[in-house]
């Protein structure tokens, strides 16, 4: 079968990996585009067992850190358009959301699979989060400025029908913000110790079923209609840990992965989870540390475990 991110190359065997305890599925690798994934892509019933029940106790520890990540993307909306509505698809709690409408006059608007953590999260931020995926949405065509898919489209099940939902909710000339691990980096460890150890070991980030190279993702957004403005590699030093390069990187990959912990947010109330959220750190420390790692983001390279691409709807 052709390779269902390219649509060109005939995809072979890569590796098998435990996709949870027990669950060892194959991966192909497509020889033309670089993309790897779950071959057959794994049912919907075994995506949610890569995930504990409720998980978002830690959107309350990084409060803050999201809302200022908020700020900062307004700030640089600022000179593109100063209005508008700005959609996260995975937005959580929606904190990052608040961030971007506290700083102007957008409307912001959040998709979340999770229906404990948007309902925690409507209540916390008075954000307006739809539950469901991109393909879900229930908002009109044509109606979106700005989305960011920030660490969620390696998680889809159809990253390409994904990406032409997202073309449809924007205005023309509107802009999607993509952050997405660099797939060769990110399966880098469990392929080399599926060669190594002739078994399959877990991947770095459970539930990622796409693995998708620079050239694939330039792929799937031109599948989508979009415009790419910009492509920037950065996390170098994890690319470095990702490649086995550092004493004991592959540790965590050795171990029997166990079952899936609990969240303790899991019965607990929003009132309870917003003693989790420290005091406020100083914005203008954070904003220019902020700009200032930005300037290491790389338009060549491929080294770095993460890309984030800037693209436009015609
Ligand atoms: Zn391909």
């Amino acid at each position: 079968m052709d390779c269902i991110i390219c649509l060109e190359g005939k995809p072979g065997p890569a590796c098998k990996t435990l996709l949870y305890p027990g669950a060892v599925r194959q991966i192909v690798e497509c020889p033309a585009c670089g993309a790897s994934y779950y071959d057959p892509v794994p049912p919907v019933e075994e995506v949610t067992r890569c995930y504990p029940h409720a998980y978002f106790t830690d959107f309350f520890k990084q409060y803050w850190k999201d809302l200022f990540k908020g700020r900062l993307l307004a700030e640089d909306l600022g000179s593109w358009r100063p209005e508008g509505v700005v959609l996260d698809v995975g937005c959580a709690l929606g904190t990052f959301l608040a961030g971007v409408r506290g700083q102007g006059r957008r409307t912001v608007l959040g998709l979340e699979y999770s229906e404990a953590a948007a309902r925690a999260g409507r209540e916390l931020n008075g954000v307006d989060i739809a539950v469901g995926g991109l393909d879900a949405a229930p908002w009109a065509p044509a109606s979106v400025d700005f989305i960011q898919i920030n660490n969620v489209l390696e998680h889809e099940r159809d990253p390409a029908s994904a990406l032409a939902a997202a073309a449809r909710l924007l205005k023309p000339g509107g802009r999607l913000r993509l952050v997405v691990p660099n797939g060769p980096v990110d399966l880098r460890a469990s392929a080399d110790l599926w060669r190594k150890l002739g078994r399959p070991v877990v991947t770095r980030h459970g539930g990622h079923l796409f693995f998708l190279s620079r050239r694939a993702l330039e792929r799937l957004l031109a599948r989508a209609g979009f415009k790419v403005l910009s492509v920037k590699n950065f996390h170098f030093k994890l690319g470095a840990k990702a490649r086995g390069w550092t004493p004991g990187a592959y540790r965590a990959f050795l171990r029997e992965p166990g079952p899936l912990s609990q969240d303790p947010s899991a019965g607990m109330s929003v009132a309870e989870l917003k003693n989790l959220i420290g005091a406020e750190p100083d914005w203008s420390a954070y904003r220019l540390k902020a700009r200032w790692r930005r300037l290491w983001r790389s338009a060549d390279s491929q080294f770095g475990y993460d890309f984030e691409i800037l693209a436009e709807k015609p």
